[in-house]
């Protein structure tokens, strides 16, 4: 048996602008509405309506990151990820300790079987939370400047990222110095190292903060290199781990494959979907690029593949 359809039914002609009655109405099909062209009238009115329902505020904050930012703070997933990292960091730090021949840096290229145990820690993203800057520039900048960067850092408001430092707490209790390195400028310094200690993260004097001052993350890993057996890199851009990364993402990604074996073992990595690297690739890392330019060829990119 074919199912009974149920009969259309027209919306109730409109006989004027002050006319209160529904716009939708029983009415049956087969009667011919009156007034047409108020019905019509009232019809593009009700569409619209419904075109300019969306909440202007919410058209104009639409920001390219935005799924991600609220992923980053609010998911149960990014705990789940962040507990995983850091428990895997802490179990191959146990194992690094057993093995004088355990080393993470390529940069290491001395004998440092003899060597005291370091660690070499990215900050923001990996050891500090820096979501909160990512919701000022989707709630008012639009996009990332390095002056509102710098005034955000100098606010001193950065959390921790969970479990980060239950991890550097094992760590020094092990006897690990911690050295945490990043991309914030020298002049950033007072406000990083106030932050690390409000967070009662281990951070005994100043000398453990290798911040940007012309040196790369590469040379920082160096140098520490001279002096420590590095342990464990942990990071969230591919920069933390190996020179290079600042290239094209099908260069990024032979890097990143290149040395496969060292994920989950030496090398600790944790997601940033907000920003990086990853994200400037796209568009050449061309900063002077104006926003809607920098989407225009991250859409193009995705056409690519
Ligand atoms: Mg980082």
């Amino acid at each position: 048996m074919s199912p009974v359809m149920p009969a259309y039914r027209f919306p109730v002609r409109c006989t004027a602008w002050n006319d209160h009655r529904p716009l939708f109405s029983t009415r049956d099909s087969t009667e011919k509405p009156r007034d047409c062209h108020y019905c019509l009238a009232a019809a593009l009115i009700f569409c619209m309506t419904l075109a300019g329902c969306a909440d202007p505020g919410v058209e104009q904050n639409t920001h390219e990151m935005l799924n991600a930012t609220l992923w980053r703070q609010t998911s149960a997933e990014y705990l789940a990820i962040a507990a995983q990292t850091y428990r895997l960091a802490r179990t191959n730090l146990d194992l690094a300790l057993a093995d004088p021949g355990w080393t993470a840096a390529l940069e290491q290229t001395n004998d440092a079987t003899g060597l005291p145990p370091a660690i070499i820690v990215d900050l923001d993203e990996t050891i500090l939370d820096d979501t909160g800057y990512e919701i000022r520039v989707i709630r008012d900048l639009g996009s990332y400047t390095p002056e509102s960067f710098d005034e955000w850092c100098r606010e001193v408001n950065a959390p921790a990222i969970p479990g980060a430092r239950e991890f550097l707490d094992y760590a020094d209790a092990h006897g690990v110095t911690v050295f945490y390195y990043s991309a914030r400028k020298a002049a950033l310094r007072d406000c990083t190292a106030r932050n690390l200690r409000e967070l009662h993260l281990p951070f005994p004097d100043d000398t453990r903060l290798l911040l940007t001052d012309g040196e790369s993350k590469s040379d920082h890993r160096a140098s520490v290199a001279r002096h420590y057996r590095i342990l464990l890199l942990l990071g969230d851009n591919l920069e933390d781990f190996v020179a290079g990364s600042k290239a094209d993402p099908s260069v990024r990604r032979a890097l990143a494959g290149r040395y496969a074996q060292r994920w989950g073992h030496e090398w600790i990595i944790l997601p940033n979907p907000m920003y990086g690297q990853w994200e400037a690739a796209s568009y050449g890392f061309d900063s002077r690029l104006s926003r809607p330019e920098q989407l225009k060829r991250k859409l193009l990119m995705l056409q690519g593949q």
